[in-house]
């Protein structure tokens, strides 16, 4: 039987930014689609996952590119290592965004960071490494504004952003 529970009886569209659904490897909704019905394949057709079942709710003043980074951050730690793609990919995306964060990205970040978003669920032995992308996915999915302000303008968009990095890491670009 389908489940008739949609995301808009858990989050309302107010002050929300997004609605991340799946816990640390899900993805982050706009509230435009509020109305995705809590099940697997709708879900997963938006982008995010069933996962654990933790729904978060981000504040409008969320800057999207931040918060793939910090999730890309979190997931990289707790990557158990034992295949490349996850155990380097996830590193690579969440330095790469950390250089977007702080006013260094480049527009070909963005090319990279598609290519790590195919390179690590397809060489990943697990679950894991398949759903670790999902943050950076949506979040350049849906607000593909945030990343070309950072990049273009150096700016960032909800003037929330503190750069942690000084200097753009410089290294060799090995995916085929
Ligand atoms: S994909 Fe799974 S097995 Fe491979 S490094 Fe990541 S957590 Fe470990």
């Amino acid at each position: 039987m389908k489940s008739c529970v949609t995301l808009a009886t858990i989050g309302q569209d107010g002050d929300l930014r997004a609605i991340v659904v799946g816990g640390a490897e899900g993805g982050a909704l706009p509230t435009s689609l509020l109305d995705t019905p809590f099940d697997y394949d709708p879900l997963e057709e938006a982008g995010a996952i069933v996962g654990s079942s933790v729904i978060e709710l981000l504040p409008a003043n969320t800057c999207m590119v931040a918060w793939a980074m910090d999730r890309s951050n979190y997931l990289a730690k707790e990557s158990c290592g034992k295949c490349v793609p996850c155990r380097l990919g996830v590193k690579r995306i969440a330095g790469l965004l950390e250089g977007i964060v702080s006013d260094l990205g480049v527009s070909g970040d963005l090319a990279v960071l598609d290519e790590f978003a195919s390179y690590v669920p397809n060489g990943s032995l697990c679950g894991f490494g398949t759903q670790a992308p999902n943050a950076l996915k949506t979040a350049k999915h849906y607000w593909p504004d945030h990343f070309q302000m950072h990049i273009e303008e150096q700016q960032c968009p909800t003037g929330t952003c503190i750069p942690v990095r000084a200097h753009r890491y410089v290294t060799k670009h090995v995916l085929p």
